[in-house]
């Protein structure tokens, strides 16, 4: 009885016998009329220690871990191994749900110290997810589900610490559910589309570049907004064909453009799921290759975070696709954790200043100085700046002002389909 009921790695009890012990754990709190709550707990990245060090120390992690939450457990409380690095705590009676929340903050605190003989510090992150009965669910089943998807939540933002269960995570992930059918078929139903965003010439106001920005739209409506959907495509690796596609669908733009005379170097976003495959540079260059255009006419955005995130293996993947001729800038610049000095480490062209810096910039005299600031250092590293979300005649002047060497926003024109943007570009000089 003790093999079929336990988990023979670290003796809790395993998940068939947390439903037994769920269930009456919620028949007694009922008839007490009290509180239950469950705990789901997972190790950050646990897979990260198993590639690294093997399974034999993946499993002695695993046993230190159990002992270390064991210590901080009350003596009701039910730890049960629920899969791999998963685990449940029943709490079979609370007066307050400020319980669970004060358990957690120890569990998490125990967790994370867990060590192990011979290996350095594990800096173990956890996240816990947690359902409270009977106010989430009135049966062990839902109450799992629940506290697996406030789990999910914390897990979706990238981030460590406890989450309870709302019914509005519940919403959001049959919406992610939704958003992932539909995407499975937007590509080859011919869904997906590109506009352009220009960007104009400080100086001159003359359109000097294009941002390629995905659409989504069914019947002449859009769906779901790039923000909606990219997150969804990136956890589903459906990003990957979906960008090779932009990318494809860019330089065909670009290519005709230049045909007709028009010079613009097209910008394409791209996704961190893109840039860390190993296949990457050999993508871009089959599409540059198969479409003929002119290298410097194509510039890729990236994040400060997918920049500094692998060190020297991204520096190198820079350096490749910049001697290529492919232009290079760091979107969304000052939300992530680039340092300036960072900047002179990396073959970047362009930095685009976030448009939380330029929404503030004129009320805010804080924003003013920072911003002023980081373009000052920028242009005197040989860097140029864009401002993004320039939409009042104010903003355009103050970034003129500062050094900024191109602007884009919805002052000089929103996203459009290519055609539109053509007319823009009016006759060629
Ligand atoms: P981003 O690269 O920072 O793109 C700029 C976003 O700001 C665009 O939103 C654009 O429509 C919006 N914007 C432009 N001017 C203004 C303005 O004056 N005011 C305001 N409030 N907003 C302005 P969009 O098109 O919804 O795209 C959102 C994000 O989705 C993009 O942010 C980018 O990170 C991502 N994205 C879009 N297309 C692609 C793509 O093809 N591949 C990847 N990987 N990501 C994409
Ligand atoms: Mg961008
Ligand atoms: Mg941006």
């Amino acid at each position: 009885i003790h093999l079929t009921q336990h988990d023979t790695l670290t003796g809790l009890p395993n998940r068939s016998q947390l439903h037994e012990h769920l269930a009456q754990a919620l028949a007694i709190a009922h008839r007490r009329q009290q509180r239950a709550a469950l705990l789901y707990i997972d190790i950050h990245q646990f897979k990260r220690i198993n590639d690294q060090h093997g399974h034999a120390v993946g499993d002695r992690v695993l046993r230190a871990f159990v002992a270390q939450l064991q210590r901080s457990l009350p003596g009701d409380a039910l730890l049960s191994r629920h899969a791999g690095d998963e685990f449940v705590v029943v709490l079979p009676h609370m007066d307050s749900v400020g319980e669970a929340a004060s358990l957690a903050q120890v569990l998490l605190n125990q967790g994370e110290q867990t060590r192990v003989d011979g290996l350095a510090e594990l800096g173990l992150h956890l996240g816990i997810g947690i359902s409270v009965y009977p106010d989430d669910a009135p049966d062990p089943e839902s109450l799992l589900q629940h506290a697996e998807t406030a789990l999910a939540a914390i897990r979706s933002q990238g981030t460590q610490g406890y989450r309870f269960f709302t019914p509005s995570m519940n919403a959001r992930t049959q919406a992610r559910r939704n958003i992932e059918t539909d995407l499975r078929q937007a590509l080859s139903r011919r869904q997906l589309s590109l506009y352009y965003q220009p960007k104009i010439d400080a100086g001159s106001s003359r359109i000097v570049g294009a941002e390629a920005l995905l659409r989504w739209h069914v019947k002449g409506q859009e769906l779901y907004k790039p923000d909606q959907f990219i997150p969804v495509a990136e956890d589903t690796g459906l990003i990957l064909p979906i960008g090779t596609w932009v990318l494809r669908q860019a330089c065909r733009q670009a290519r005709l453009w230049q045909q007709q005379g028009h010079r613009i170097p097209v910008s394409v976003n791209v996704s961190p799921v893109q840039f860390e495959h190993a296949d990457f540079h050999g993508w871009l260059e089959e599409v540059l290759d198969d479409s003929g255009l002119d290298a410097s006419l194509l510039e890729l955005e990236l994040t400060e975070r997918m920049v500094m995130s692998r060190g020297d293996a991204s520096s190198k993947l820079l350096r490749r696709i910049r001697q290529r001729g492919v232009r290079l800038a760091l979107d969304d610049f000052g939300t992530g954790y680039c340092s300036l000095s960072y900047l002179k480490h990396f073959p970047i062209d362009t930095l685009k200043i976030d448009r939380i810096f330029v929404r503030d910039v004129i009320g805010d005299a804080d924003t003013a100085t920072i911003t002023t600031a980081i373009i000052a250092m920028a242009r005197r590293l040989d860097k140029l700046v864009v401002a993004e979300g320039v939409e009042t005649p104010e903003q355009a002047a103050f970034l003129r002002q500062a050094g900024c060497t191109e602007l884009q926003g919805f002052l000089f024109g929103a996203p459009m389909p290519a055609a539109e943007l053509e007319r823009l570009l009016g006759e060629p000089a």
